[in-house]
């Protein structure tokens, strides 16, 4: 039903993803446990991921990527989905870091750190939460000042994936503190040699635990100009433009995970048995996965529109924010709901879809809570009536 050949994708992407499955089958799954254990993905998989093209899949060979395009992308994310790993945090890599780097960055930027992050042994970060200002970014604290050739950071930032392991971190701070947003700029912070940077703790989270999520401290850090992405006081609109292409990830990692997770309630229904019969006789049982596949087909349709866009570089802001709502809002329903139908077992952590429904609870949060998608659904439809 759910399984008929999606047109977004080309005999290549197909091609892609059996390559990428098989990866992900023999090279993480294994680990999944213990990096969940250690709260933390070790180098090496990020480097085995590098080498087998899963990173930063759109970059062209000049900078050392494997010239795919946001299909790949997307391909990895889902997949990683599927397999309901919740770390490594190789899409905030590929699909946020690198891609500031690459739309915003200089030629001796992008030369100097694509090559890295495409072979995974650069890993990236953004930093742009800090502990008073999270949906509402204009009010970040962490400042940079200049002085001769060089920006003085100082400041403090916190939730950051991929926090621990990170060599590369896009750190959104105030070049302007008198500016609002266009105060805000874009630097990279080499976390190797810069005097004053130092990481807080990995922090203990509900789910998606094998992703290190840390505070980052700045004090006094002092990086050369030539560090900064674009222009002095660009950042938030940068930020507003990439924010797009995470939301989109986010929508196709949820609507991936819905599928998924009815698959796996399918199956165990039909095993498990209660008053005589399996649960999958129960009307309710059928009643439910009809509606949330019914559910999940729509989220499938909509992000592979979603998807098309942003591979002809029109994906804008209102429909990312609408992708991200839709399809999160159905992964934690659709977690929760199937839970219920595992019984017991589902709050089992040995059971995957315990750790799918603790991992999804983040996804209407991060990378804009829920409420702020519809405040930006909302904004339009209002801008549009004064018309
Ligand atoms: C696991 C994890 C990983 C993360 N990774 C990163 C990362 O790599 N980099 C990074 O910079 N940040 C990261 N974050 C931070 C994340 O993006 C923020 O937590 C998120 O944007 C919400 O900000 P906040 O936590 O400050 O919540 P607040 O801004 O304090 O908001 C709290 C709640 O208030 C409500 N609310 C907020 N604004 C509105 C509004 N306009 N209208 C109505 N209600 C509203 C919402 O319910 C919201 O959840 C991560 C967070 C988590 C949990």
């Amino acid at each position: 039903m759910l399984d008929r050949p999606r047109p977004v994708f080309s005999e290549d992407h197909g091609i892609f993803r059996d390559a990428a499955r098989r990866f992900i089958a023999d090279e993480l799954s294994p680990h999944a446990d213990a990096w969940e254990e250690a709260g933390l993905v070790p180098r090496e998989a990020w480097r085995a991921a590098g080498t087998a093209g899963l990173l930063c899949c759109d970059l062209p060979a000049e900078y050392g990527g494997p010239e795919g395009d946001f299909g790949h992308c997307a391909i990895v994310a889902e997949e990683l989905a599927r397999a309901n790993l919740s770390g490594p945090g190789f899409v905030i890599h590929s699909d946020m870091v690198a891609t500031y780097i690459a739309k915003f960055g200089s030629e001796a930027q992008k030369r100097r750190w694509l090559p890295g992050m495409a072979a995974g042994t650069l890993i990236g970060a953004i930093a742009m939460t800090e502990p008073d200002a999270g949906s509402d970014l204009k009010g970040m604290r962490t400042k940079a000042v200049r002085d001769g050739e060089s920006y003085v950071i100082s400041g403090q930032k916190t939730y950051i994936s991929n926090g621990q392991n990170a060599d590369l971190i896009v750190l959104a701070c105030k070049t302007d503190v008198n500016a609002g947003a266009h105060g805000i700029s874009l630097i990279v912070v080499e976390a190797a040699g810069s005097n004053g940077f130092r990481r807080g703790r990995n922090l203990a989270k509900l789910g998606m635990k094998a992703q290190d999520t840390s505070e980052l401290f700045f004090d006094e850090v002092r990086v050369p100009l030539e560090n900064r992405l674009g222009e002095e006081g660009q950042g938030f609109s940068m930020l507003m433009t990439n924010l797009a292409r995470e939301r989109l990830i986010q929508a196709i990692r949820g609507t991936m995970v819905a599928e998924t997770v009815i698959g796996w309630t399918v199956e165990h229904t039909r095993e498990r048995k209660a008053f005589g019969r399996t649960i999958s006789d129960f009307q309710n049982t059928r009643f439910v996965l009809a509606e949330l596949t019914a559910k999940a087909a729509a989220a499938r349709a909509l992000t592979d529109r979603l998807i098309g866009l942003q591979l002809a570089g029109e994906l804008d802001a209102v429909e990312a924010g609408m992708g991200k709502l839709f399809c999160t809002d159905l992964q934690w329903e659709t977690v929760d709901r199937c839970l219920q139908m595992f019984g017991g077992a589902g709050y089992m952590l040995e059971y995957p879809i315990a750790r799918a429904w603790a991992d999804a609870r983040v996804t209407r949060i991060a990378g804009g809570a829920a409420e702020v998608m519809k405040e930006i659904i909302g904004r339009k439809l209002f801008s549009e009536g004064k018309r």
